[in-house]
């Protein structure tokens, strides 16, 4: 590709929207131009890249024994209809008419579609093993679209589907897409995990996250510093340890903490580490009453916990006016000692003694609290997050944590749809049975975007060969001198020859802005052509990612960048 003939408009500025650096990047890069909120067009350069990650996926996916096939965005609101979705869905479900006012969705995912096309397809097991996949513009009417590409409403996903009569074949069906999966990801020269997303009632875990590493993600992931164990936080499990609090030593008193709401804001106040604190939340839950629940000053809540705890369909902090009716106070003051309202609390309250709490009065916490001195607490449970250091639920090893970007997910379904749409095949016996399935997604986009979030320093993208958008830059210094007109011309077309994807940067711009421009879209291996390279008979490569610059001779210069490219593929 000529650059002069090229679309690609790079940008000084970032869009002011745009708080995370793949999403800076890739607009500054001329990669992806915003139409709405959350819907974005493809422009030609962000959209060879998008290209490159969907041919490894189609790859990985074909050799792994997946079929590609192509489901419609309108699916008919009948078949959600079928699976229960229809209701159940919410407003993620972008819904419409038709001229004919029949029902239809922009389909989010496609268990409904695809169902129906394998119930209608399939009678027997002998059609078996079968997973079908496709590579589709999803839509979900997200409620904060955000990061670009990352949180987009329209985006690219990769989603398969797999079939299976018999339980340990649906295993061994995961089992195959969760080893794609790690290739896939590996492929694209990312740093990730793949952590339990859900290990429930099937026993074991059925539901992995396949997490990049990246601190701009929006997943905190815990990971064990000596076993396999790893997990999603909104998941992972904690210890509980057996062991008592300490008793108490101090006596209960009242303290002035005049403005100080927050837990940091007391704890600096009084000088005392966070873990020194209880956290009071009052909590509203879906049948409309009010909780305290009680954790550890530097923990977190884990709202599914929470949840399934309490039951109901959600559970919110309390407005402003009702912690005031619940405790006689502001937010920022409330505490234990005293309530009316139920108090629930995390396992690691039991072991706290001599600790602070709100006095449920404005400006005020008592220090030196107890538990069952002071006040009382109707149950126990884990309802916090966990955190860097925890123990290991699994062996005696300690939890390191990181911030994750959820790029794939694979999770066994089981007989879910196939029940509910009566999806069903004839055994080797002649008896009917449903089908149980398995489905795994991967965002296409949002793995470009993570990839980015993994490698770029101050002045742009560092593209890892394997989906970079070109894998040769050839900067042409002057393009009024014949010479180096000739020998970049030369050079460029022996590439393509070879089958290497290369701009040729022909246009009429100084070095200065080349370079900037080079350096912002990230291409792999720069060669620059210029006159005192060719006066020696050479081209100057410099590698995006650092290094050396070294010298190639033109004689071998094609030759040697061919090399290059495949040993980074
Ligand atoms: P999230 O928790 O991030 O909303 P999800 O659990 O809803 O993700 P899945 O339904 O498992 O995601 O979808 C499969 C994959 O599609 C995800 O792993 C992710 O890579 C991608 N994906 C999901 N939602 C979006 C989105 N709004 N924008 C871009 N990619 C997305
Ligand atoms: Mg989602």
């Amino acid at each position: 590709m000529r650059y002069s003939q090229y679309l690609l408009p790079t940008l000084k500025e970032s869009p002011a929207d745009a708080e995370i650096i793949s999403h800076q990047l890739m607009t500054r890069a001329g990669m992806i131009r915003k139409v709405a909120a959350g819907i974005y067009s493809y422009m030609p350069f962000g959209l060879r890249a998008i290209r490159k990650v969907e041919q490894i996926v189609r790859e990985e996916m074909n050799s792994a024994g997946a079929i590609e096939c192509l489901m419609p965005m309108a699916n008919p609101a009948e078949l959600w209809r079928e699976s229960g979705r229809w209701e159940k869905y919410g407003k993620e479900l972008l819904r419409f008419k038709d001229r004919k006012e029949t029902e239809f969705c922009m389909g989010p995912t496609h268990e409904e579609v695809i169902t129906d096309i394998v119930r209608n397809v399939v009678k027997s097991y002998r059609q078996l093993p079968l997973n079908l996949y496709q590579i589709q513009t999803k839509f979900r009417d997200e409620i904060r679209p955000r990061f670009g590409l990352m949180r987009g409403r329209e985006f690219i996903m990769k989603d398969a589907y797999s079939f299976d009569l018999e339980e340990a074949d649906a295993d061994k069906a995961y089992e195959k897409m969760y080893q794609a999966y790690r290739r896939i990801f590996k492929r694209c020269g990312l740093n990730f995990r793949a952590v339990e997303a859900d290990s429930g009632a099937i026993g074991g875990s059925f539901s992995h996250e396949f997490m990049v590493l990246a601190e701009a993600g929006e997943d905190g992931i815990v990971s064990c510093d000596s076993c396999e164990y790893a997990a999603n936080i909104e998941k992972a499990e904690i210890r509980v340890t057996d062991s008592l609090a300490a008793a108490p030593t101090m006596a209960l008193e009242k303290v002035s903490t005049p403005g100080q709401k927050s837990i940091d804001e007391v704890a600096a106040f009084l000088k005392l580490p966070t873990a020194k604190l209880l956290k009071t939340l009052i909590v509203q839950t879906s049948n409309e009453e009010l909780i305290a629940v009680l954790l550890r000053g530097d923990h977190e809540l884990n709202e599914i916990k929470l949840l399934n705890l309490l039951g109901g369909d959600w559970v919110l902090l309390a407005e402003e006016a009702d912690v005031l009716r619940a405790t006689g106070a502001p937010t920022g003051f409330a505490g234990p000692r005293g309530l009316k309202i139920r108090i629930v609390a995390d396992h690691a309250v039991r072991q706290m003694s001599d600790f602070v709490i709100g006095a449920n009065e404005k400006d005020y916490h008592f220090s030196g609290a107890n538990l069952e001195r002071d006040f009382r607490v109707e149950t126990f449970a884990d309802l916090r997050q966990a955190v860097g250091g925890d123990d290991c639920p699994r062996c005696s090893g300690k939890l390191e944590s990181w911030r994750g970007v959820e790029v794939g997910h694979v999770f066994k379904l089981g007989s879910r749809y196939s029940e509910s749409m009566n999806a069903t095949v004839l055994d080797d016996q002649g008896q009917s049975r449903a089908l149980i399935m398995g489905c795994y997604g991967i965002g296409i986009g949002r793995t470009v975007a993570a990839s980015i979030e993994q490698n770029y320093d101050e002045n742009g993208i560092i593209w890892p060969m394997p989906i970079a958008p070109f894998q040769v830059l050839i900067a042409m210094l002057n393009p009024d001198d014949v010479e180096i007109r000739e020998a970049s011309e030369n050079l460029y077309a022996e590439l393509l020859a070879l089958g290497i994807d290369v701009l040729l940067d022909d246009r009429d711009e100084r070095p200065g802005a080349k370079f900037k421009d080079a350096d912002l879209i990230g291409i792999p291996l720069r060669v620059t052509v210029g006159a005192r390279g060719l006066k020696e008979g050479q081209f100057e490569l410099k590698a995006r990612a650092g290094g050396e610059v070294e010298m190639l001779s033109i004689a071998e210069a094609a030759a040697s960048l061919k090399a290059r490219v495949e040993a980074a593929l």
